[in-house]
This record gives structure tokens, sequence and C-alpha cells, in this order.
């Protein structure tokens, strides 16, 4: 007898999401995406971080203070870095990802051809940086889908005992 109760497509991916979150360094919010092709294969991962050489001992993740002293002109979203670690075309494709996207990211995921984004929390949605980004989204006729449930994620390790 197969087995029952197994993950859905979208508790798969998005328990893969928060799995990629929990590489991020950020102590505030951690953000995972995940981008899929409609065969259900996964073609390109990301999690909010800093670009490539600017290391995390030395740029900040403070969220207040002068902006240069905080984290924002600085983090590449969990979404774009998903986006720009692809080697291939995402047209067509579905991203997943733990937290709506901002306006910033909506721009990159339009321009790349994804036409479909599953999402979990949409705490920000009542900020500008979100209306904006819905604004955008819709007009370009991306399928905007929220889960109905949250998917939690454990990682624990334990001693390997043989
Ligand atoms: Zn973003």
């Amino acid at each position: 007898m197969k087995r029952k109760n197994v993950l859905t497509w979208d508790e798969y991916f998005m328990g893969l999401a928060h799995l990629s979150a929990m590489r991020s360094k950020d102590p505030s919010t951690q953000v995972g995406a995940v981008i899929v092709s409609n065969e259900h294969r996964v073609v390109s991962i990301g999690y909010n971080g800093f670009p490539n050489g600017c290391s995390d001992d030395v740029f900040p993740w403070d969220r207040e203070g002068e902006f240069g002293n905080t984290k924002y002109p600085y983090v590449v979203h969990a979404e774009l870095n998903a986006i720009l670690n692809s080697k291939n075309d995402l047209r067509g494709c579905s991203l997943y990802v733990s937290l709506f996207p901002c306006n910033e990211c909506a721009k990159a995921i339009i321009q790349s051809g994804i036409s479909r984004i599953v999402y979990e929390s949409d705490k920000y949605a009542n900020t500008d940086a979100t209306i904006a980004s819905k604004k955008m989204l819709r007009a370009a006729g991306v399928i905007l889908q929220q889960l109905p449930y949250k998917v939690n994620l454990c990682v624990e390790k334990e001693e390997n005992i043989q």
C-alpha cells in the first residue's frame, strides 16, 4: 500500500522555501523563494542576503539609523536572488515565496516571465510597497495565490547513533 497524506506540491515547495529561508543571516526577517516549472521541477532557489563579496561581518543588518548603516541599501531579496541564481528561462514558471513580494521584486518577477506567485504571509499588505507590487503584478496578469494554511518546517540535528 502506498503512503497516504504525503506532502502536496504546494506544501513541498513552500516547505522548500522555508528551508532556504533558514540560510538567511537576517536577524529579523528570513524569506525563502523557490521557482518551479510547470513540470514541478525546481528551477531555482534563493533567500535574502547580501550580494557576493559583501560580507555579513562587514555590512549591517540594522533596520534603523542612517540609510547607509541599515540593511536596506544592500540586501538582495529572496525572490530576486532566486531569479538571478537561475540559468534557465523562467517564462511560465511559478514562484513560491514565504512573504508576498515587494514592488522591486515584483518588477523582476514580471520581467522574468514568471506567471504565478504562491505566497504564504501577506503581513505587509497595507504598505505602499505591497500595494504598488500588487498593482503591477495584476496589470501584468501574474496569478497571485495565497496558501490557506501556514507550512511549518522543523530541522533538527540528532546524534548519529548506529
Ligand atoms: Zn523584494
